[in-house]
């Protein structure tokens, strides 16, 4: 199958494609804010990518943040302004191709999971997302919205969140959260005591909310993945509050690079989508 692959997230917008999608993105742009201007860049990037490449693709796989639905229709995307948007009717009316439109986080887990694997994931970017794999099929609940990690309640934690909640994970532990605490970008933040103490915080958060599935899921591992897992105080808090009951002998781990298991995902998916098409 030749397919285009974009994960689209709130920070960048980055496109692969069979063959070439592994060690790194094609194009890398940064997401606009509208969301007229995010089809539009969207749009642009494909083209680009079938010019650069020479592909004719049969289909584009689009990952996305937020609660996306069978029909890649967007109900609510709480950091990019796309909610309500029926993002795939968008792209195919203007690209003529087939797109497939995907919660981002659920690709990335498809991408990461070997086969039959049981895999519990957590995607931590700008918000935090999840997917459960299980015997190498995604497990999707009744709306498609299962796995929605940033959104269950810490008691700890007594912040508003974007979803109406409070006391969210994602409220102490996403990019987001950590930007608007520390006053710089998420994903380039400085090495001081104040931000350690961040990431350490929200490390310890992650590794509550990590327990709570992996005891309640039974996954061989769960994976933590994302650019704040680049940094030791996150890492050590998270491994610290990991699994410490008797019964423990699941893995916790961790990747910085959430690339490669979007950009195989998401080409995963599209494969299926396109047998299922044609069987
Ligand atoms: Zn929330």
């Amino acid at each position: 199958m030749d397919a285009i692959v974009v994960d689209l997230g709130a920070t960048a917008i980055r496109v692969g494609c069979e063959g070439l999608a592994y060690e790194a993105p094609i194009f890398v742009e940064r997401t606009p804010s509208s969301p007229a201007a995010i089809v539009d860049a969207l749009c642009t990037v494909i083209r680009n990518a079938i010019v650069a490449t020479g592909l004719s693709p049969d289909c584009v796989v689009v990952g996305c943040p937020g609660l996306v639905d069978g029909l890649g229709r967007i109900h609510k995307a709480l950091y990019l302004p796309l909610g309500g948007l029926d993002l795939r009717r968008h792209l195919e009316d203007r690209l003529g191709f087939r797109v497939l439109v995907v919660n981002d986080v659920s690709a990335q887990a498809c991408g990461c999971a070997t086969e039959d694997e049981t895999l519990f994931y957590m995607g931590i970017g700008t918000g935090i997302g999840g997917a459960q794999i299980e015997g190498g099929r995604l497990i999707q609940g009744h709306r498609g919205f299962a796995g929605e990690i940033g959104h269950i309640s810490l008691p700890r934690l007594g912040k508003r969140c974007l979803c109406g909640n409070t006391g969210c994970l994602d409220t102490a532990a996403s990019g987001q959260a950590l930007e608007a605490l520390l006053g710089v970008e998420w994903w380039d933040l400085p090495i001081t005591s104040e931000a350690n103490e961040a990431l350490s915080q929200a490390g310890d958060a992650v590794g509550v909310a990590a327990t709570a599935v992996g005891t309640l899921l039974d996954p061989q591992r769960v994976v933590v993945a994302g650019r704040l897992v680049s940094h030791d105080a996150f890492r050590t808090a998270a491994s610290a509050r990991w699994m410490q009951h008797e019964w423990s002998g699941v893995s916790l781990e961790f990747f910085d690079d959430t690339w490669p298991f979007a950009a195989a995902g998401l080409l995963k998916m599209g494969s299926r989508s396109t047998q299922e098409e044609v069987g």
